[in-house]
């Protein structure tokens, strides 16, 4: 079996050719696929899923490149989860090569273990120090707690504050600036919480119980996942074309839609929209902040050049990190990509790509007032992490999607 693709759906769309499914489901990512799949496989729907890209897999696509590396073309993305659930489900779709990340800073030339652990004490301060160090952290939280660099450094204890005054310089603040804009204390504190100081020895990015890469990579996964006789994918096709919300009667900028239209005729099937919902609405109420990213990738004439599969730069370069990508693929090629990344900022321009909400209060705000425009249409529902506006991992992603599945099934 290979996937129902339709790649060329311009006149189709013109014509109002796109044929009528049960379900309509906008975005080819992690969200769409997961439900597309299980409304086609366990309530036997008929599926239309509608992708702008020329591609399946949403930011997880990958491809190989020219030297026969496969990349990431929207940022280097490594999977782990602690639910059995979302393993066991992908797990029906791929096989894994057992890949436990690591990262390193580069402080100053040298390289150091990201999450900050006591093995990174060791490399940074004399012996020492860095004994007096290990046995106050110990001491305080306990082995093999994570503390959040705000909270480290809301402690009273001078030994401890000196610790948390060295990460908070030489591993977040750089970083956090070039990433964000703005200073740790700035962004949401959950954010910097992903990366927590480790009292333990653990030098993997990750803890989770299940990691590792799909064997053949994400598109291989979302092919199979797509592969379904009720599945229909039209790539290369921005849903505003085919879908319309209206209003009864004037209701003002904030009257919620009361109906769907699909091809200008009204449609009460499900629908399930996994894109942006300042996009889907023409940003009537502004745009809905984003930080973005700018990808360099470069193919150099050696096996390996980082020591790891990511490197952070955290106290120099304009970019945050460097991904060497046949570190996580495991392919043994006398060739190598590196994916350099420039954030900045987000202004919907054409092309641009919103990678990442900027969590806060406000925004939140700004966000429920999109959200609200939906509320009476029972058969619209939002799902992933650009429609949630949540800084959400795959495997987030794919629970919140077989949650929406089950309740729609
Ligand atoms: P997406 O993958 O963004 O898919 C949404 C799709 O909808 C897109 O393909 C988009 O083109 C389409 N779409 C939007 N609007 C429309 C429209 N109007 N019409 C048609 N199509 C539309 N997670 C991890 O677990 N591990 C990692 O290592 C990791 N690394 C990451 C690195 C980077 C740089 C970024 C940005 C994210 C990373 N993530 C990682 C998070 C991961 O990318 C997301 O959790 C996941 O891809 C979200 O899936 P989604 O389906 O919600 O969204
Ligand atoms: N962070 C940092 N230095 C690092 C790693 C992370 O300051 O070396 C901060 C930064 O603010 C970043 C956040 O922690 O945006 C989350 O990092 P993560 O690696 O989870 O980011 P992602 O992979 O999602 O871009």
């Amino acid at each position: 079996m290979s996937i129902k693709l339709i790649t060329e759906t311009e006149h189709l769309v013109r014509d109002k050719m796109i044929p009528v499914p049960d379900v309509v489901i906008v975005g080819a990512g992690f969200a769409g696929s997961v439900v597309a799949r299980e409304l086609a496989q366990r309530a036997d729907k008929t599926v239309l899923v509608i992708e702008k890209r020329r591609h399946i897999g949403g930011n997880a696509y990958d491809h190989l490149d020219a030297a026969g590396v496969l990349v990431h073309d929207y940022g280097p993305h490594i999977f782990h989860t602690e639910s059995q659930r979302v393993f066991e489900y992908l797990s029906r779709y791929t096989s894994w090569r057992d890949y436990q990340h690591q990262v390193v800073a580069n402080i100053h030339g040298r390289y150091i273990p990201v999450p900050f652990n006591l093995n990174s004490i060791e490399l940074s301060f004399d012996h020492y120090k860095a004994q007096q160090l290990v046995t106050r952290l110990i001491e305080t939280y306990g082995e093999g707690r994570k503390v959040p660099i705000i909270e480290l450094r809301d402690q009273a204890d001078p030994l401890l504050t000196e610790l948390a005054d060295y990460v908070y310089e030489n591993v977040f603040l750089g970083y956090t600036k070039k990433q964000w804009g703005v200073t740790p204390e700035e962004v949401d504190p959950s954010v910097t919480a992903r990366v927590p100081v480790l009292v333990g020895r653990d030098n993997r990015y990750f803890q989770d119980t299940w990691q590792g890469m799909p064997l053949n990579g994400y598109t291989a996964l979302f092919e199979a996942l797509l592969d379904h006789h009720n599945i229909t994918v039209c790539t290369g096709t921005d849903a505003r074309q085919l879908l319309r919300f209206e209003t009864n009667g004037k209701t003002g900028e904030d009257g919620p839609f009361t109906n769907i239209l699909f091809n200008d005729k009204p449609f009460n099937g499900e629908v399930i929209y996994t894109g942006a919902l300042d996009q889907l609405c023409e940003h009537r109420f502004g745009i809905l902040p984003y930080r973005s990213l700018d990808f360099e990738f470069k193919t150099l004439p050696v096996k390996h050049i980082l020591p790891c599969g990511t490197v952070n730069y955290t106290v120099s370069e304009e970019y945050t990190r460097i991904t060497e990508f046949t570190w996580l693929t495991g392919q043994d090629l006398d060739v190598t990509t590196i994916m350099e990344e420039y954030p900045c900022g987000y202004e919907a321009l054409p092309g641009q790509i919103p990678y990442y909400a900027i969590i806060n209060e406000e925004n939140n705000r700004h966000y429920q007032r999109y959200l609200a425009l939906f509320s009476e249409l029972a058969n619209f529902h939002v799902v992933g992490r650009l429609a949630e506006y949540r800084y959400y991992n795959m495997d987030h992603i794919v629970k919140r999607a077989l949650e929406l599945a089950d309740e729609l099934c």
